[in-house]
């Protein structure tokens, strides 16, 4: 086997051929020795680079025979929802087990995802091979550290009163199902 077949897997018909867009929440930390701030995902220690593609790796298969990710009969992958109340799901789970030596969680914030290679679509979303943020959504208290991550990443930052949607949810965890969808609806275009 030569090498070009060594590093590209057999061809498998994936679900999506084109790119597509889904919702993330991200962690902005802030390392503590020198203040380079990262985008880390919310759901568990992983920080995303700049400028540069999201890559997915198996964990499940470090001792196996490897297989293309993701995989339909795994977990692997980069995971996106189409809802980006869905990715609300994954904030509070993002702040308490994140342990990263020397870093700082400043803020959260939700981002529009871009997704593509191997792409495997699921209820609530879509896990793929490769992704990366487009834009993101942060509140206008947060303008200064927002810029920054604009920047340093090469994206889009959108900011304004519906991007302040966090604030409140955190003030009022009660706002209602209803006045969370149209919230959310606000901030559903690409
Ligand atoms: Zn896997």
């Amino acid at each position: 086997m030569n090498r070009e077949q060594e590093e590209y897997p057999p061809y498998v018909v994936p679900d999506v051929v084109a790119d597509i867009y889904n919702w993330r929440c991200f962690g902005i930390v802030e390392n503590l020795t020198d203040g380079v701030l990262r985008l880390i995902s919310s759901s568990h220690a992983h920080i995303w680079e700049p400028r540069v593609p999201c890559c997915a790796e198996c964990k499940l298969i470090a001792n196996l025979k490897t297989h293309v990710v993701p995989d339909e009969n795994c977990q692997c992958g980069i995971y996106a929802t189409s809802d980006p109340r869905q990715a609300l799901h994954y904030i509070n789970r993002g702040t308490s087990p994140i342990n990263l030596n020397n870093w700082k969680e400043i803020t959260t914030v939700v981002a529009k995802v871009q997704q593509w290679g191997r792409i495997i679509v699921g209820d609530v979303g879509a896990r793929s091979e490769f992704a990366y943020p487009k834009w993101f959504s942060i509140g206008s208290r947060e303008l200064e550290v927002g810029r920054k991550i604009a920047d340093i990443y090469g994206i889009e930052m959108r900011t304004g009163p519906v991007h302040d949607l966090f604030y409140d949810l955190r003030d009022n965890p009660t706002m209602s199902e209803e006045t969370t969808r149209l919230r959310f609806l606000a901030l559903t275009d690409a």
